[in-house]
């Protein structure tokens, strides 16, 4: 099995599928190695990870994903 290199593009596009674990164990692990090795997507995880528990604790809010995708490409855009 090759390893998969993900930019960073790959990774915000999949970044809200990782956080909900809907992501397969492959797909899982390209996103953990590109983590630990990219600053910028790391800090854009953990935001989104204490965005969502803070979201959960206020009582279990999920943005609608249309929003998701639209903040993705807002932030896409801006690099
Ligand atoms: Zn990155």
């Amino acid at each position: 099995m090759t390893e998969r290199e993900l930019s960073c593009e790959e990774v915000l596009e999949q970044l809200f599928t990782y956080l909900d674990g809907e992501i397969d164990a492959a797909g899982s692990a390209d996103i953990d190695r590109h983590l630990e090795r990219c600053r910028d997507c790391y800090t854009r995880a953990e935001f989104e990870k204490k965005l969502r528990l803070k979201t959960e604790q206020a009582g279990g809010f999920a943005p609608a994903p249309e929003r998701l995708r639209a903040r993705i490409r807002g932030l896409l855009d801006r690099y």
